[in-house]
């Protein structure tokens, strides 16, 4: 459980940023005013909270997104110092198995492209508890992870994985540098929405990077986003919500080239991108202009198409509440699938508490015995869900449904059924094919 207790009058002092007013782009330092998105007052997404915690005062910050007139970055403010947020931390990546073959199948496919070996050094940041660093050491490939979560670098060093507990950026990579390491893998998986400084942390990476180095960089895509309704992967944690092309403004003020993209279907649509130093020789592929272009023609450098996006989110809510209260109007019982930062703004935005949800479960052992933040939701082990029998489970982590449905087909000998909220409401009936 995170010892991050911000009810505490000195703990919110700390965590109250100055940035208060008057915002900077964190890209490229512009002022802020367009809002992209206002999801009204919300508690920290990952700071579930303990039986005697539910009983005092909770803090809750504005969860408005905005978006840069000038570069497009669609970003929150920083409400909330990432000390505070990541020095203790209770995600670990190894509860998500499709996440840990995600992790094995990026680690086979780059050792052969790279052609990785004994003599290569890889690094990754925000290695959480080794989910993919495992995968090089068992290779045989010298690999560092940087992950400043002190509980969860832990677990990573048991497994063998060599971790810097601490946060990356220039002064680090400065420091590893002058110890000659020269890194020609920088692995930063679903890392780039929760740096706070961008520009530091960039320019730290192309510090470390060697001459011919690769960095990759996996992140949301930012069209997905708005595609796929996916409002709810938007919390305070996550700072920065990318399009391809403020990734190619980012890169190109490290001088730093995009040189590769793919489309990954993880988190709900995923880009991967591959950089370099603007003068190394990695060859150019097309898909980078391609979806440049694409992004371009679908207006993603015009500002206008950026305040759209509020009323398809209004118009979701809307439409969850009238359904989950017809169902409960039939005295339907129901309970919630996961624990997940973006369950929580989900449930915060839309009121969804006990009153919908009896409980939810989730396969983490550590969230067990907690409540959500907000809406104080009990999290239980997956078998309550035998104990209870309920008619429906509605799965927050609905990027992770396929597994889940996978997992819990069983439900289905008392006749319950699945619900998916995003991007638009759907039953799932495990007996049908
Ligand atoms: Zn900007």
């Amino acid at each position: 459980m995170a010892d991050f207790d911000i009810s505490r009058d000195d703990g919110l002092k700390n965590v109250l940023s100055k940035t208060h007013a008057g915002a900077k782009c964190r890209l490229c330092n512009g002022a802020l005013s367009t809002t992209f998105l206002d999801l009204g007052m919300s508690p920290l997404c990952e700071s579930t909270l303990s039986a005697d915690q539910i009983d005092q005062m909770e803090p809750y910050f504005p969860l408005r997104v905005l978006v840069c007139d000038n570069c497009f970055l669609v970003q929150l403010r920083e409400y909330v110092k990432p000390e505070n947020i990541f020095s203790e931390y209770i995600y670990f990546s190894s509860y998500s198995t499709s996440w840990v073959e995600h992790a094995r199948r990026y680690c086979e496919m780059i050792q052969r492209r790279l052609a990785l070996g004994r003599h290569s050094q890889v690094f990754e940041v925000a290695s959480n508890d080794g989910y993919l660093l495992q995968h090089f050491v068992r290779m045989g490939i010298p690999a560092t992870g940087i992950e400043p979560a002190v509980n969860v670098a832990a677990v990573a060093r048991e497994k063998n994985i060599e971790t810097i507990v601490e946060f990356f950026g220039v002064n680090l990579a400065r420091r590893l540098t002058s110890e000659g390491k020269r890194a020609d893998l920088i692995a930063g998986n679903n890392i780039l929405a929760q740096v706070p400084d961008l520009n530091d942390f960039v320019g730290g990476m192309a510090i470390l990077l060697g001459p011919d180095g690769v960095i990759t960089l996996e992140f949301p895509h930012l069209e997905r986003l708005i595609d796929g309704n996916q409002f709810d992967t938007i919390y305070h944690e996550h700072f920065s919500y990318f399009s391809f092309v403020t990734i190619d403004r980012l890169a190109k003020r490290h001088a730093l080239r995009v040189f590769d993209v793919e489309h990954l279907p993880t988190h709900g649509g995923s880009l991967r991108a591959y950089l370099c130093h603007s003068s190394a020789s990695h060859a150019q592929s097309p898909s980078v202009d391609a979806l440049l272009l694409h992004e371009r023609q679908k207006g993603f450098e015009d500002i206008r198409i950026y305040a759209t996006f509020s009323a398809q989110v209004h118009q979701t809510k809307r439409r969850l509440l009238s359904f989950l209260i017809g169902l409960k109007d039939k005295g339907a019982r129901l309970c919630g699938y996961g624990a997940p930062g973006k369950g929580n703004t989900l449930l915060n935005y839309c009121g969804i508490g006990v009153d919908f949800l009896d409980f939810t479960v989730d396969r983490n052992p550590h969230k067990h015995g907690l409540y959500t933040p907000g809406m104080h939701i009990p999290i239980r082990p997956v078998s309550a869900i035998d104990d209870a029998r309920p008619d429906y489970l509605l799965i927050l982590p609905w990027n992770l449904k396929k597994e889940i449905i996978e997992q819990m087909r069983y439900v289905s000998e008392w006749g319950c059924k699945f619900i998916v909220a995003i991007p638009e409401i759907e039953v799932i009936d495990p007996r049908e094919p």
